[in-house]
């Protein structure tokens, strides 16, 4: 099958070429985005492969159905980007990666919450400079802390369990709870309880309508002062504006973003030699307590070979006529 490949760094071309070696399916990789302005490329692809920030709205998919593609393998577990009434509108299927080691963002979110709490940021960079004071690195145990965690399905039982390892009380919020959850120690509470009790909220749940700004400035006046945010999940969950200025009071102790609302205009770009003309992450890393990653927390060998693996046993399940494991279904 001929599938154009969106957004393909080095490593992707790599690795899904690998992948590829036995299936045969001829990818066409492109560095672009999939948007309106470069859906022209897949003309005659029966297959589009797409990560996270390509926008799959309406237009893109009429444009896409036209020109003869009629699958979307995403090489992510999110599929916020991507309009599944138009898809499914138009007789394209969409496929995403539903599981791949679900510790690498887990253990992010903790590599987060570590290095927030020690300081280990600002320690990195004094001894660098032959500074060896400890004044303003004073940090705080883990053991005994409340931690909040939003969303407890694969990745958010994964963080929970590590914290718990840590002597950490967990309390959780979910649509739908899980008794593993419970079976590691957490306890599920409202999310006002959750926001009031929690030193550490760290979101693990997907990007909705129903779930977007969960974390607003009504939500950061209910937290407790001083306590730390951790989003590995999806920008859209974070009210930016709201959460710089529980920042600037106080409110808000430390901020952990490997995701940013207005990602797709900045991350898995080199930009360190223009002027970034967003106001808003140039104030968030400005600050002492906020660590941002550009959407690194997938990022590791194991989670990445399966992802390349994944999205290719989909596209030949797709070119076989067999069922699709991964398929994401537009809710009716
Ligand atoms: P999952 O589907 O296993 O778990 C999501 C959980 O969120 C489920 O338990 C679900 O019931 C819950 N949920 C849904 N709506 C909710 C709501 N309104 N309020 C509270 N909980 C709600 O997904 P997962 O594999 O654990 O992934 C979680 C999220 O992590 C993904 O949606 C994705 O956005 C993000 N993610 C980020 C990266 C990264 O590199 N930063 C990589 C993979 C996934």
């Amino acid at each position: 099958m001929k599938v154009a490949v969106f957004s393909a760094k080095r490593y992707d071309r790599e690795l899904l070429a690998a992948a590829n070696a036995n299936a045969g399916h001829e990818l066409i990789f492109f560095d672009d985005l999939l948007e309106i302005s470069t859906v022209a490329l897949t003309v005659g692809c029966g297959a589009v492969c797409v990560f996270v920030n390509d926008r799959v709205d309406a237009p893109v998919l009429a444009a896409l159905a036209a020109g003869g593609t009629r699958l979307v393998a995403l090489r992510c577990t999110g599929f916020n980007n991507v309009d599944l009434k138009a898809a499914a509108a138009h007789g394209i299927k969409v496929v995403r990666v539903t599981e791949y080691s679900p510790y690498s963002v887990a253990e992010h979110a903790v590599a987060l919450i570590l290095a927030l709490s020690r300081k280990i940021h600002r320690a990195y960079n004094r001894t660098r400079d032959g500074n060896f004071e400890l004044d303003g690195l004073l940090g705080a145990d883990l053991h005994g802390r409340t931690v909040g965690v939003i969303g407890t399905g694969k990745i958010g039982r994964v963080f929970s369990r590590i914290m718990s390892g840590f002597g950490c009380r967990l309390i959780g919020y979910d649509k739908i709870p899980n008794p593993d959850f419970e079976a590691s120690g957490g306890r599920y509470v409202q999310l006002s309880e959750l926001a009031a009790r929690s030193d550490i909220v760290s979101l693990h749940c997907p990007l909705t309508p129903e779930t977007y700004h969960l974390v607003d400035a009504d939500a950061l006046a209910l937290a407790k002062p001083g306590a730390i945010l951790i989003n590995t999940s999806r920008g859209g969950l974070v009210d930016t504006e709201a959460v710089i200025a529980a920042l600037k009071s106080g409110q808000l102790g430390a901020l952990g973003i490997d995701v940013y609302e207005q990602e797709t205009e900045l991350f898995f770009q080199d930009l360190s030699s223009t002027i970034i003309p967003d106001d808003l992450i140039q104030r968030l890393v400005s600050f002492p307590n906020v660590i941002v990653t550009g959407h690194q927390a997938f990022f590791t060998r194991e989670a990445i070979g399966t992802i390349c693996a994944t999205t290719i046993s989909s596209i030949s399940a797709y070119a076989e006529g067999r069922p699709l494991e991964h398929e994401v279904h537009a809710v009716v």
